[in-house]
C-alpha cells in the first residue's frame, strides 16, 4: 500500500471533517433538486482547495498532484458529481493551460479556475463520436483580428454553468493528426449557445448538455498553445481528467463501502444481525481489496504525473480499473441493501446510478483498452516498469 505522509493524512482528515459537515447532509437533497452546487464550489474556492496541485505562482498551495487527487476522493466520497465538475475544471482544464498558454493568459484563465472563482470545462466530443478525440466536425477559421468558430459539442460536462470553455477545434483541414487546435471561449461571447441540457441516469448536480458556436468571434489570444499543436495540451487534459476520474471512482467506492458496513451492522434477518453471514461479508472484503489496489495504483500514476514521466498506459489502466471497480462495489452495495438499495430514498442508488456514467466519460473502458494494447504492442515491451 502506497504509504502517505503525515501531512498528507492530516491534509485528508481536514477535508473529511469539511466533506462531513457542509456536503454530505445535502447530497441527497441535492440529487433530488439536481441543482447545480455553485455555493459549494465557491466553498471549496474559499478554503484553497482548488488550488492544492498547483504552485504558489499560480495561486494554488504548492502542494502536488497526490495531494490534489486526495482532495477528490474526499470530495467524492461526500458527492461524487461534486468531485466530477471539479475534476472537468481543475484537472481537465487547467492542466491543459497550464503549460501551454502565456502569463497574461495564466492570470485571465488559469488562476481564477484554480481559485474555483470560475467554472471550466473541456468541449472536444461531438455527435459523431467522441471517441475519436481528433475526428471533429467543428472548425476555426481565421479572420483579420482573431478567429470564427462553428460547430456543435455534445454531452459537455458544466454545460451552462460554466464560466469557459476550451473548445477543440479543426484548424487544417489536410493533416489528420496536426489538425486541431484549442481555443478558450467565454461562455458569455455571442454565439455560443448552451441551453441544450439532458437528462442523465446520474451525476445530477452536474449538468451535462450541449453548446453550439454559430459564427462565434474568438480574439487572437484566445488560442491555446500553437496553432494545429492542440494534441499536446489536450493530452495533458485527457490524461489529468482520467487520474481525476479514477479518484472520484475510489472516493464514491470508498463511500459505498462505508455505507454497506453500517447498514449489515444495523440490518438483521433470522434473528440474526446480516453482518454475520459471509454471504455478505464476503463482498465487502472485496470491496475493502478492490479499493485499496486502486487506491495504490492511483497514488502511483499521480507520482509518475508529478514527476513529469511518461504514464498514458498507466493513466488509462487506472481510469478502467477505478471506474469498473466503482460500479462493482455500488452494484453489490446496493444488494447488500437489498430492495432499499434500488429505491431513490436510498443512497446507495445514488451511487450505483452515478458510477455508470464514470465509465463512459473521458474515454470509454473499451478506449482505455485501445489505449493499453496500442502501448503493449506498438512500444518497446518488456522495458523496466517504472
Ligand atoms: C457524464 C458524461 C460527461 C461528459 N463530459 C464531457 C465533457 O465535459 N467534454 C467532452 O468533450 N465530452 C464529455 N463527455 C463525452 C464522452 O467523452 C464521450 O461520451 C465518450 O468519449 C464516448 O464517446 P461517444 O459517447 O460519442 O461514443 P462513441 O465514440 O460513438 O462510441 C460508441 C461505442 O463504441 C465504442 N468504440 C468507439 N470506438 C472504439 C474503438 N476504436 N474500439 C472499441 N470500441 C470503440 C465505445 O467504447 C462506445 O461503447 C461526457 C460523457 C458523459 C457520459
Amino acid at each position: 500500500m502506497s504509504m502517505l505522509t503525515e501531512k498528507q493524512i492530516e491534509l485528508r482528515n481536514e477535508i473529511r471533517a469539511f466533506v462531513d459537515s457542509e456536503i454530505s447532509p445535502y447530497t441527497v437533497e441535492l440529487d433530488r433538486s439536481k441543482e447545480y452546487p455553485r455555493e459549494i464550489v465557491n466553498k471549496v474556492g474559499a478554503l484553497g482547495y482548488g488550488g492544492l496541485p498547483f504552485s504558489k505562482e499560480l495561486g494554488g498551495s504548492g502542494y502536488g498532484i497526490v495531494e490534489g487527487v486526495i482532495f477528490l476522493e474526499e470530495l467524492s466520497r461526500g458527492m461524487g458529481s461534486l468531485g466530477f465538475i471539479l475534476c472537468a475544471s481543475l484537472f481537465q482544464c487547467c492542466y491543459a493551460l497550464r503549460d501551454a498558454v502565456s502569463e497574461k493568459q495564466k492570470e485571465q484563465w488559469l488562476m481564477p479556475a484554480i481559485a474555483c472563482d470560475k467554472v471550466l470545462t473541456l468541449a472536444l466530443s461531438e455527435e459523431i463520436g467522441g471517441s475519436d478525440a481528433l475526428g471533429l466536425d467543428t472548425v476555426a477559421t481565421r479572420c483579420s483580428d482573431g478567429w470564427i468558430l462553428n460547430g456543435s459539442k455534445c454531452c459537455i460536462t458544466n454545460a451552462g454553468v460554466a464560466d469557459g470553455y476550451i473548445v477543440g477545434a479543426k484548424t487544417n483541414l489536410n493533416s489528420r493528426s496536426r489538425n486541431v487546435s484549442l481555443f478558450y471561449v467565454d461562455a458569455s461571447a455571442e454565439g455560443v449557445d448552451d441551453d441544450g441540457r439532458f437528462d442523465m441516469i446520474g451525476l445530477n448536480n452536474s449538468p451535462t448538455g450541449t453548446i453550439k458556436f454559430t459564427n462565434c468571434h474568438l480574439p487572437a489570444d484566445a488560442l491555446i498553445g500553437v496553432e494545429n499543436e492542440g494534441y499536446k495540451p489536450l493530452k495533458s487534459a485527457l490524461n489529468c481528467g482520467r487520474l481525476a476520474l479514477a479518484a472520484v471512482s475510489i472516493g464514491m467506492a470508498q463511500s459505498a463501502l462505508e455505507k454497506s458496513v453500517d447498514f449489515s451492522r444495523a440490518c438483521s434477518n433470522f434473528d440474526r444481525s446480516i453482518s454475520s453471514y459471509q454471504g455478505v461479508t464476503f463482498p465487502i472484503a472485496e470491496m475493502y481489496m478492490n479499493i485499496g489496489v486502486a487506491r495504490n495504483m492511483l497514488y502511483h500514476v499521480a507520482e509518475m504525473t508529478e514527476a513529469g514521466v511518461r504514464c498514458t498506459m498507466e493513466t488509462a489502466s487506472l481510469k478502467l480499473f477505478s471506474t469498473e471497480m466503482c460500479q462493482k462495489v455500488c452494484r453489490d452495495a446496493a444488494l447488500i441493501h437489498g430492495g432499499r438499495g434500488f429505491g431513490s430514498h436510498c443512497d446507495v442508488e445514488r451511487l450505483l446510478r452515478d458510477s455508470q456514467l464514470l465509465m463512459v466519460a473521458e474515454g470509454t473502458s473499451q478506449i482505455c483498452k485501445v489505449i493499453i494494447s496500442d502501448g503493449i504492442y506498438n512500444t518497446p515491451f518488456g522495458k523496466p516498469i517504472q
